[in-house]
């Protein structure tokens, strides 16, 4: 829900005094078919709050709306030339800013509290938005991406830095894909060396990889 609200919140909103910016979250929230009262909508609209409370918002507020696109949907085909079978991903860009320094930035909303590893642990992910939204603007155009934890005090975007590009971590990301993919049509997941799931955190590390029985 904070994400909804996001993404149907006029950014200029940031620059509002605390009180009406909350009575105007909370008309939202109702208008998207939520009372304040229910379970999480307090979370929601503080997750919200503290978005629009950041640096990074301001700025936004201060942006022309045409430069603000949220929620796109996108399709996006990832095989190489020469590849067979093609391979595809779909999903959605929460918030995609035009700056005026001539460069696309996407930030995705996360609700939950910072990951230790930042941006980096939704890396593959982050790839996939970025080399989208390097489709849906002008060739050349500089594309950042980033991740707004919301369930931080200050949900500023951290930004993925990616050494060779988006275009070099364009084939690996494909070779990912087409890993899933095969072992969804064979209906079995070998799962990530152990190593790498330990280094991302990831809560499923005890379902893929489970400790040895006792007895
Ligand atoms: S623990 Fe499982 S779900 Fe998590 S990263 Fe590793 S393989 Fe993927």
């Amino acid at each position: 829900m904070a994400r909804l609200l996001l993404r149907e919140l006029d950014f200029r909103w940031a620059s509002v005094p605390v009180p009406e910016r909350r009575a105007h979250l909370t008309a939202l929230l109702q208008d998207l078919g939520h009372l304040p009262e229910e379970e999480g909508m307090e979370a929601a609209l503080k997750m919200a709050e503290r978005f629009l409370g950041t640096p990074f918002a301001r700025i936004l507020a201060a942006s022309p709306s045409s430069a603000l696109h949220r929620a796109l949907p996108f399709g996006l085909e990832l095989s190489s030339p020469g590849a067979r079978g093609r391979v595809a991903v779909e999903g959605e860009l929460d918030l995609l800013w035009e700056t005026p320094e001539g460069e696309a930035w996407g930030v995705a909303y996360r609700p939950g509290k910072r990951h230790p590893l930042g941006p980096v642990a939704f890396a593959h992910e982050l790839v996939v938005q970025g080399l989208a939204a390097k489709r849906l603007v002008k060739e050349g155009v500089p594309v950042r991406v980033g991740v707004a934890f919301l369930g931080e005090p200050s949900p500023e975007p951290e930004f993925l830095t990616l050494p060779g590009g988006l275009t070099e971590a364009a084939e690996p990301l494909e070779q990912a894909v087409r890993a899933l993919a095969q072992s969804g049509m064979q209906d079995e997941w070998p799962s990530r060396e152990a190593a790498t799931c330990q280094a991302l955190h990831c809560g499923f590390a005890e379902h893929c990889h489970p400790s040895p029985r006792a007895c």
